[in-house]
């Protein structure tokens, strides 16, 4: 879900529709580059397994304190540039996904914002029988239906003669093995490795997020003048490209399931 914010006036509106007719035309020749994009992903071949690590976490979290200090590209990345890069971060390595990242930052460096939270919910068990039965009966009341889920909320502010103004919040829920036998105070030798895959699996879902929005800036950027008014039919545009692209990532990788999240 996207919140759209529109502090703009009746005049704004007036003006968005005045210009839906160039807007259209924009998204149209768009929508014409992702088809070829798509058509190159089909051909991607999955690398072998890669795993995170709970640092990563940190990682994200620590984006914001340091969103200050990323230097400008040396030159503007273009569309294909950024797709690019999130297919490598998708399947690749960690250092695929953080140049990813790098390239996704500095688009959207100053005038940009990513909140990331990490939400856990208690499993149990010590074999992968019980912790599965466990997780089967816990995630409905989560709300999720697979190990992991990643929700990415982008919202952009514009005021008049302003850059429209960027946001990013990422929350990333995760399962947390909790012991309740004294017998088996750590978790069983096969969770880090499957934690460690399911959660590079997820934070796919958080480059695919942020390749989004630096799309977006791109695309303002390329809509020149007109980009406060063109915000909202850009936007749209963006979601329903990463709406696809989350699905096909989990096809691709079958949930997080040919990249090591199997229990
Ligand atoms: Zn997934």
């Amino acid at each position: 879900m996207i919140p759209h914010t529109y502090p703009g006036s009746k005049s704004n509106r007036l003006r968005l529709l005045s210009l839906l007719f160039l807007s259209v035309l924009l998204v149209a020749g768009l929508a014409g580059a992702r088809i070829g994009a798509r058509a190159d992903q089909e051909a991607l071949q999955l690398k072998p397994t890669s795993t995170g690590s709970r640092d990563a976490i940190a990682r994200l979290n620590a984006k914001q304190a340091d969103q200050h200090t990323i230097p400008a590209p040396h030159t503007a990345p273009t569309e294909a540039d950024l797709y690019d890069a999130l297919k490598k971060g998708c399947f690749g390595s960690q250092s695929d996904r953080a140049a990813a990242d790098a390239l996704y930052r500095g688009v959207l460096r100053y005038d940009a914002v990513e909140q990331v939270h990490y939400i856990p919910y208690p499993v149990y068990g010590y074999t992968p029988e019980d912790i599965r039965a466990s997780q089967a009966q816990t995630k409905a009341k989560v709300g999720i239906n697979e190990w992991g889920y990643t929700h990415s909320k982008w919202s952009y502010r514009y005021s008049a003669n302003q850059p429209v103004q960027l946001t990013l919040q990422t929350s990333i829920t995760m399962p947390q093995w909790t012991a309740t036998d004294p017998n088996h105070p750590s978790p069983p030798p096969f969770w880090p490795s499957f934690y460690n895959a399911l959660l590079f699996h997820e934070q796919g879902h958080a480059l695919i997020g942020e390749y989004a929005v630096a799309l977006m800036r791109l695309r303002l950027n390329a809509a020149g003048a007109g980009a406060s008014t063109n915000a909202g039919a850009i936007c749209n545009q963006v979601q329903s490209e990463m709406d696809i692209l989350n699905q096909q990532y989990d096809q691709a990788t079958n949930h997080g399931v040919s990249q090591g999240a199997r229990l």
